[in-house]
């Protein structure tokens, strides 16, 4: 068994509707896939730039050792072992050897320290005092080592005391040095910069120490070094500067980062952005794309149901007009007529049925057309007011009842351009209109008026007015308004949108209002002829 139409029309709405929803859904299940993509990828990048960071913070950790141990504290404290008597700072700054030269700077004062006899002499400075005191205490408990040197840190009036010296085995003399804490930046400097921090190879050799970010710093969290940039999005790496035993500075704490900015260059495809804004944007885009397919598609459904309503309307409407005819007709033809007069009426009312027929085809001919695009008007100047009053005239022998008052402050010889049938068509239908729409007895306004270069043609009737809220709906076609439904007035809505598309190809404007004795009042606006 076939589907009936409905049947059909409604199934394909729901497989559209189908289809939209599982792309919608295709949408958040592709953007999800997405957003966790470039999650994971940022996750694994990050993961990288930070294992590299922490790469950056070792080599920097061991090269300031090695400069520091190896440049600097080492060969000073065997400079100052190595003599009979403790040799003057001045005298190993101006040494011939320039590895104890340099080495020497390091030094604020040396020392010298008897575990004997207990004597330590050498300090000099402003705290050469309670430095003793602490330094005495110190040397007196420190081991006999093996070690090159041993370094010993105390924080004293406020100020940190780093101090490096030698207790080897077979020996009671114990000789160091105090550091001069300025010099330690121009000493990191050296060896940071010695060569990148980051291994060349992992950068393609283009990732200098410009590049990264290092600080270096005490518990108490006072910089003592710090080298580069960082940015917002940057990732650190803590590590501690040294493990084990005593510490410079009693220990110190090391921050890398690398620049986000050449993370493209260390990891294929860099840190991605997030995605989410532009997902959010695309989710958005989808869902006003999908209300606007579903607002099409209720409309294609009520502009169908319209159409199939306004196939039974006009049928409808037909139907009317054919019955009177042939009853009319029949009742002439088996000569039931008593009289001349009744004849004569018998045949009027074939003739305005006829007409009133004629005129309903006609509207739904000019209808098609004008949805087809292929109205043809022939537009000439022509007077306006002689042409509304023949029309008027032929068109009250159709009226059952009531007046039609035609007035006018136009001119005989006032011209339009217009199509003579065209404008018929667009009169007979607002006439027709207040007929239908208006009480019985009324008197129907007809009115032309002269402003501004333009002839307006109004009909007011006395019927029931148009809400304010209509006025926009009732050109549309096949509309007709909900309290037709209820009443006996038969039509097929599309009246008014021929009376409107009839109009704009005559370059007139259509507009309603209330009537000044209430009821409806109808206008077109036709542009003047120049004369
Ligand atoms: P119809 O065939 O229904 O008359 P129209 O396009 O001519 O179609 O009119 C559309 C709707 O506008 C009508 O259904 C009616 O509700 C309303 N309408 C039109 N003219 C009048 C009027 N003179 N008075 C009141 N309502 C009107």
């Amino acid at each position: 068994m076939s589907r009936s139409l409905r049947q059909q029309e409604r199934s394909r709405s729901a497989l559209i509707a189908g289809l939209l929803i599982g792309s919608l859904l295709l949408v958040v299940l592709l953007s999800f896939q997405t957003h966790y993509a470039v999650r994971a990828h940022r996750e694994l990048a990050e993961e990288v730039l930070t294992d590299y960071a922490a790469l950056v913070a070792d080599e920097f950790i061991r090269r300031s050792s090695v400069e520091l141990g190896y440049y600097g504290f080492y060969p000073l404290v065997t400079a100052l072992s190595g003599e009979q008597q403790l040799p003057e700072l001045a005298k190993l700054r101006a040494s011939d050897d320039a590895r104890i030269a340099r080495a020497s700077a390091l030094a604020r004062s040396v020392f010298e320290y008897d575990r004997d006899s207990g004597n330590l002499h050498g300090l000099q400075g402003s705290m050469a005092d309670t430095l003793a005191a602490w330094l005495t205490g110190e040397l007196s408990s420190a081991e006999v080592s093996e070690d090159p040197y041993v370094i010993a840190h105390s924080f004293i009036e406020g100020r940190h005391v780093n101090v490096v010296y030698a207790a080897p085995p077979g020996t009671e003399v114990i000789r160091g040095f105090v550091i001069d804490d300025s010099t330690m930046p121009d000493w990191l400097e050296t060896a940071t910069n010695r060569q990148p921090l980051l291994p060349p190879s992992l950068g393609d050799g283009e990732i200098g120490n410009e590049h990264v970010f290092v600080e270096l710093t005490t518990e108490d969290g006072e910089a003592i070094f710090r080298q580069g940039r960082y940015g917002q999005s940057s990732l650190f790496v803590e590590k501690s500067f040294s493990s084990e035993g005593p510490a410079l500075y009693g220990g110190m704490t090391v921050r890398a980062t690398i620049d986000p900015a050449v993370a493209g260059r260390l990891i294929i495809g860099g840190l991605p952005r997030s995605r989410l804004p532009i997902l959010l944007g695309l989710w958005g885009l989808a869902a006003l794309l999908i209300v606007l397919a579903i607002g099409l598609l209720r409309r294609e459904r009520t502009l169908a149901r319209l159409r199939s309503d306004f196939v039974s309307r006009v049928s409808h409407e037909l139907r009317t007009p054919l019955t009177q005819i042939r009853m009319f007709a029949e009742t002439l033809l088996l000569g039931r007529v008593r009289s001349d007069e009744e004849r004569r009426r018998s045949l009027e009312v074939i003739d305005k049925e006829a007409r009133r027929l004629a005129h309903l085809v006609e509207n739904i001919l000019q209808f098609s057309r004008s949805e087809r695009g292929t109205v043809n008007l022939d537009l000439q100047p022509r007077p306006i007011f002689p042409l509304v009053r023949e029309l008027a005239d032929d068109f009250r022998p159709l009226m059952k009842n009531g007046r039609l008052v035609v007035s006018s402050d136009v001119n005989d010889d006032v011209r339009v351009n217009m199509d003579a049938e065209a404008f018929q068509q667009m009169l007979l239908n607002l006439l027709d209109n207040a007929i239908k729409y208006g009480p019985d007895g009324q008197e129907i306004g007809l009115t032309l008026s002269e402003a501004d270069g333009s002839v307006t043609l109004e009909v007011a009737d006395e019927g029931p007015g148009i809400p304010e809220s209509e006025r926009e709906r009732i050109w549309d076609p096949y509309y007709r308004m909900t309290r037709e439904k209820a009443s006996a007035v038969a039509g097929t809505g599309i009246g008014l949108a021929v009376v409107r598309e009839l109009a704009r190809l005559h370059g007139a404007k259509v507009s309603v209002r209330a009537g000044d004795k209430g009821g409806t009042c109808f206008s077109i606006d036709f542009p003047g002829v120049k004369k």
